[in-house]
């Protein structure tokens, strides 16, 4: 199942077994109730400035999930998380690390795009319980956080970007890697090497853990 507002995915064959069937169903059902209570919500005022609140692309059973922090110009536009040009350097960076489409997904911390694009911290402590919510619902293996905002609120004791990047850290239900922000590398020619040396990283890992 890969799902994806205003890019609807494919429906994977279901796994064999009529209660393998009515789980995928029953998840189906439970994520779409929390994606439509997403759309909907006004529980901050970005609720009210926004186009669209940006809530998920990928599989509903991913290896791995990305969080980033916030939606932009082109996520509020499309209603679909990093579609502009930082996406398109996760994007590469997926592919480096050979993920087929249904086992990676990609979120935010915050579901709709804060003006200006600056970070809102108001918001993301009222956006909080819905990245609870779908993580509990996607059960990764893995969750890669891109850039500080996302690795301090999945992980308030981790120390600062630079040197928590590139390794995995155990929380207590997750194991998560840290990585810089993609857009980061669009600005700086030493975080795209330590991008591409923390990616590099990330593929070791997932390549000594099995498909
Ligand atoms: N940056 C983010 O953190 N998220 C997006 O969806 C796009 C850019």
């Amino acid at each position: 199942m890969e799902v994806g507002r205003r890019t609807p995915g494919t429906v994977p064959a279901p796994r064999s077994g009529t209660g393998a069937r009515a789980a995928d169903a029953r998840l189906r059902t439970a994520w779409e109730d929390l994606s439509r209570e997403i759309e909907r919500c006004r529980n901050c005022p970005l609720g009210f400035v926004r186009q669209h609140a940006v809530v998920y692309r990928g599989g509903l059973s991913p290896r791995v999930v990305f969080i980033g922090e916030a939606p932009g110009a082109e996520e509020d536009r499309r209603g679909v998380p990093f579609v502009g040009r930082s996406g398109r350097e996760l994007d590469r960076a997926v592919a480096r690390l050979g993920l087929p489409p249904e086992s990676f997904g990609v979120l935010n911390l915050l579901k709709c795009r804060p003006p200006a694009n600056r970070f809102d911290r108001h918001a993301a402590r009222a956006c909080r319980p819905y990245l609870d919510r779908q993580l509990e619902l996607l059960r990764p293996q893995l969750v890669v956080t891109l850039g500080a905002h996302a690795l301090h609120a999945l992980d308030p004791a981790a120390p600062p970007m630079l040197r928590a990047a590139g390794r995995p850290r155990t929380l207590e239900r997750w194991v998560h890697f840290p990585l810089v922000h993609p857009a980061a590398t669009l600005r700086s020619r030493a975080l795209r090497q330590r991008w591409d040396e923390d990616v590099g990283a990330l593929a070791d890992w997932l390549a000594g853990r099995g498909p």
